[in-house]
């Protein structure tokens, strides 16, 4: 699921760098940002992820004894930086995944519903 593959053919890449998405496959032409802002779900998955990560790390930090606030404060920022563009990375992947099976089940439905009408239809 998190694999740098097209989620439609499995052959093209996704990413054409660490964190730069190709505008289409390059094996089956499958669009991979459909419109503007569409990795803004992904954006804000990787947001409250990072949260969940930076927050306890500065906490821990600042209440070791040591260790001022200061520096617990300039280690959640590296680990932000490092760890940030990991999670964004896999949460556009996962992301890109999921739409894709949702869309693959819509149209699989659509065309069992417009084969049941047919089949009503008597055609
Ligand atoms: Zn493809």
């Amino acid at each position: 699921m998190f694999a740098n593959v097209c989620p439609e053919c499995q052959e093209g890449k996704v990413f054409r760098s660490f964190l730069f998405v190709n505008k289409k496959c390059s094996h089956c032409g499958y669009r991979f940002e459909k419109e503007e802002g569409y990795f803004f779900g992904p954006m804000t998955v990787a947001y409250i992820l990072m949260s969940f990560i930076a927050i306890p790390i500065f906490v821990i930090l600042a209440f070791s004894e040591g260790v001022n606030f200061l520096t617990a404060f300039y280690f959640m920022i590296a680990g932000v930086v490092v760890i940030g563009p990991i999670i964004y990375r896999y949460s556009k992947l996962g992301w890109l995944q999921l739409e894709t099976r949702f869309e693959k089940t819509q149209d699989a439905e659509r065309k069992r519903a417009d084969q049941i009408v047919k089949d009503r239809q008597g055609k």
